[in-house]
C-alpha cells in the first residue's frame, strides 16, 4: 500500500477508536491533511469553529495567513502535511488540557512516523511544550531543536503561531522572518541526511 493510503487508513482507524473526551462537543474530527511524502509537517493546537465545521485542519483565517507564508517561500500546501496535537475542537476554542493532548498524542506520533519528514515546524506554544515543556516560544522560535519523543531523532523547528501573529504587528514580521530561513535548513538538513 502507498504512503497516501497507509495514512488515510491511519486516520480512519484513530476517528474511530480516538477516546479522547473533546468528541463529545466536536462536529467531527479533524485529522491531519496534505501530501504524504512531504518533507515538512506543521504541528498546530486545535481545529477552531472553520476547521470543526469543515473537517480539515487550518482553514480560517490562521491558515489563510500560513498559505501566504508558504508562497513567500515558494511553497503549497499541497507540499506539505499539517495537523494539530488535538484532532477535535476544544468548546469555545479554549487551550487544550494535558490529558486531551495525551489522548491524541499516539495518533500524531503514528501520523509522523508513518510520512516520516525531515522537518517538524509546531506552530505556538502549546505545539512546542508538547515537545520541550521548559522552554519560552519567545526565547525558541527561529531555532532548531532535536526530540527523540517521535520514534527517532527528529527535528523541530518553532515558530510562532499564526492566529496570534494575524493580530500582533512585531510577531507578524518575526513570523514572516523565522519563515524565511525553511528552505535554507531543510536543504541543510536534507544534505546531512545524505553524507
Ligand atoms: N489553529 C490551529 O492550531 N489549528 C487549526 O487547525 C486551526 C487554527
Amino acid at each position: 500500500m502507498d504512503k497516501a493510503k497507509r495514512l488515510k487508513a491511519l486516520h480512519e482507524k484513530w476517528l474511530s477508536e480516538c477516546t479522547c473526551g473533546l468528541k463529545k462537543t466536536a462536529t467531527q474530527g479533524v485529522p491531519g491533511h496534505g501530501n504524504a511524502d512531504a518533507t515538512i509537517i506543521f504541528i498546530g493546537e486545535a481545529p477552531g469553529a472553520k476547521e470543526d465545521a469543515g473537517g480539515k485542519p487550518f482553514v480560517g483565517a490562521a491558515g489563510k495567513f500560513l498559505d501566504e507564508m508558504l508562497a513567500s517561500i515558494k511553497m503549497k500546501r499541497e507540499d506539505i502535511y499539517i495537523t494539530n496535537l488535538v484532532k477535535y475542537r476544544p468548546p469555545e476554542n479554549r487551550d487544550p488540557t494535558p490529558k486531551e493532548i495525551s489522548e491524541c498524542s499516539l495518533w500524531l506520533k503514528e501520523e509522523v512516523e508513518l510520512i516520516d519528514p525531515t522537518l517538524i515546524i509546531t506552530l505556538g506554544r502549546y505545539a512546542m511544550n508538547n515537545f520541550f515543556p521548559e522552554k519560552k516560544i519567545s526565547e525558541s522560535h527561529g531555532e532548531i531543536f532535536t526530540t527523540e519523543s517521535l520514534g527517532k531523532v527528529r527535528y523541530i523547528l518553532p515558530l510562532y503561531h499564526p492566529a496570534a501573529a494575524l493580530y500582533n504587528g512585531a510577531l507578524r514580521e518575526t513570523l514572516k522572518k523565522d519563515f524565511k530561513k525553511i528552505p535554507k535548513i531543510l536543504k541543510k538538513l536534507e544534505q546531512n541526511s545524505k553524507s
